[in-house]
């Protein structure tokens, strides 16, 4: 067998969080290989390529943060960009630094085994070919690990099937097309949206309503640019204080402090304005209290009963397994409107669920529907799946998907006990958020440590059990308390279509950003004290 080829580290996938792993590690002189298993740069924004994918997130607060020449250079041309700017953008990152010397795409990692006689990661790709490296860095993803529905059939399907994040790099025409998309969280409100503006006909199989808001995006033009520009040093301050790295901060006010005036004022201000601040600027006691829940509940039911024009249709898109921003709130551009359409239908699995996939369509309890092309937003297994995907092995040969069975256990969401020099950026249980501003904390943290441990000589860095023990507790009592931890979603790690997911578990850290970082500071402070470092 040919001998493994060696780095000093490995890093695993090239979205916004390995991208900005590879620049930072090799800012520090190391030797460093990137895998990953697509064939480019981008990560969610190279994979998910449906019709209507953008963000959620003002595109100018999710831009990385590290360069002014790239702020200088980077124009956004939406508030909320679309994903092939968002591609663009991560591919002009990488160009210009120069990156993709150490990316080997079409690399899917199948193996990596920590070897205790030389501290050393042992990889190995799904085609056999092996490499060794002391450190090696996870930026897997939290939405990567994508899962189709178990319904019995699915191959059986005659015409095209799509999986919203495997969508073809050729458009698909929907043009006269019968058209079905099964799933309807914040992938299927955005493909559904802007499938029904050309289907020939679409129907849509919704087992979850769901509380959706306005995004209301629009087009930056060169002189709002120049101004956001100017401002990105109060943009990124601003998103460094928030709960969740957001330019919206919550309100202060408690739900019960105003009067039902100012309260409808208030939220009829929220809807009408751009991007999640009827979900992350709203009263502080939305997401905790649940009358204040159900009012805003109450204000975003009515609005959905305002724009369906058919009473009955409009009730099945009321949500009534739980509460507004118990589960992620999808943001949308017309898509209640779309239930107006003559050429729309929607389907309820709770009253007809899907018995099989025919090779004409769907049969559900009730009916047989003929399409010509059946969309999947099925959405991921969320948080670990990408990392049950690779067989992770510890000391002692530990199996990580083992070792997480009953939930994820961290220091940090950085470290695993018995797994080291193994560094996750954006593992589970770390600051969750507006992501890369989380992502190049997390980087510049890893980064930070591996420093630290070249500069003393040290070869073997590990989070101790009580160390992951006292975290892992930590992140649990952060949650308690918040409705969200009584609904099922991917944030609560159910997911049917996965074995093994049908238990509520915390999967992350609800503290907010900046105690996050307190606490991952205070590690720093104390000269990583808290780890096995030798
Ligand atoms: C449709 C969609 C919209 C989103 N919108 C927003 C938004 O508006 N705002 C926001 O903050 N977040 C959003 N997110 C979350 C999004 O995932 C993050 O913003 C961010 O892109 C994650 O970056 P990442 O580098 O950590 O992971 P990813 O972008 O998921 O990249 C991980 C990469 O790792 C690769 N990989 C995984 N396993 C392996 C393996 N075994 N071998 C080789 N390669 C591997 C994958 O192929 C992938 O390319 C969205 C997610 C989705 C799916």
């Amino acid at each position: 067998m040919p001998a493994a080829t060696e780095f000093d580290a490995v890093v695993i996938g090239a979205g916004v969080s390995g991208l900005y792993q590879l620049y930072k590690l090799r800012e520090l002189g190391m030797t460093v290989r990137l895998f990953e298993s697509g064939s480019g740069v981008g990560g969610t924004w190279y994979w998910n390529r449906y019709p209507g994918a953008r963000f959620d997130s003002e595109s100018w607060t999710y831009g990385y943060s590290f360069s002014k020449e790239l702020l200088d250079e980077w124009d956004w041309e939406e508030h909320f960009s679309s994903q092939p700017e968002n591609e663009r953008y991560l591919n002009y990152v990488a160009d210009k630094f120069d990156l993709r010397r150490d990316i080997q795409f079409e690399s899917l990692v199948a193996a990596a085994h920590y070897e205790e006689d030389t501290r050393r990661w042992a990889i190995t790709l799904e085609d056999g070919r092996r490499y060794s490296a002391r450190f090696l860095v996870t930026a897997v993803g939290v939405l990567s690990a994508p899962t189709m529905p178990r319904i019995p059939g699915v191959d059986s399907f005659t015409g095209q099937s799509c999986h919203t994040h495997y969508w073809p790099k050729d458009p698909v025409d929907f043009a006269g097309k019968r058209v079905a998309v099964i799933g309807t969280g914040a992938t299927g409100i955005q493909t559904i949206t802007e499938v029904a503006k050309t289907a020939g006909h679409l129907t849509v199989f919704q087992r979850t309503a769901q509380w959706s808001a306005p995004l209301h995006n629009s087009r930056i033009e060169k002189e709002e640019m120049n101004r956001i520009r100017a401002n990105y040093p109060e943009i990124f301050a601003r998103c460094q204080e928030t709960y969740g790295c957001f330019i919206h901060a919550t309100d202060p006010r408690a739900t019960s402090e105003v009067t039902p005036e100012e309260r409808e004022a208030f939220w009829e201000k929220l809807y009408g304005e751009p991007g999640f601040g009827i979900w992350m600027g709203n009263f502080r006691d939305i997401l905790v209290d649940r009358e204040a829940n159900a009012l805003i509940s109450d204000f975003i039911a009515k609005k959905i009963r305002q724009r369906v024009k058919d009473p009955a249709t409009a009730e099945k898109l009321v949500p009534k397994n739980h509460g507004f921003g118990t589960r992620r709130v999808p943001l949308e551009s017309g898509y209640f409107e779309v239930y107006n359409q003559p050429n729309v239908r929607l389907v309820d699995l709770n009253e007809t669920p899907i018995e099989r996939i025919t090779p004409q369509g769907i049969k559900t309890s009730d009916n047989e529907y003929e399409f010509d092309i059946i969309i999947y937003a099925t959405g991921f297994d969320a948080i670990t799946g990408a990392f049950d995907r690779i067989d992770i092995r510890g000391a002692d040969g530990v199996s990580l998907k083992d070792k997480w069975k009953d939930g994820p256990q961290t220091f940090l969401g950085i470290l695993v006990d018995g797994f080291p020099n193994m560094l996750m950026v954006m593992g589970p249980h770390a600051g969750l958020g507006n992501f890369p501003r989380a992502a190049e904390y997390s980087a510049d943290w890893v980064t930070g440590l591996i420093a630290f441990a070249r500069e003393r000589g040290l070869t073997r860095i590990e989070a101790t059990a009580e160390g992951a023990g006292a975290w892992t507790d930590h992140v649990l009592e952060t949650s308690e308390g918040l409705l969200f931890t009584e609904v099922d979603s991917w944030m609560t790690g159910i997911n049917r279509n996965v074995e093994g997911k049908a238990v509520r578990r915390i999967m992350r850290y609800s503290g907010g950003h900046p105690r996050f970082r307190e606490h991952c500071e205070a590690v720093v402070a104390e000269n990583y004290r808290a780890l096995a470092l030798a």
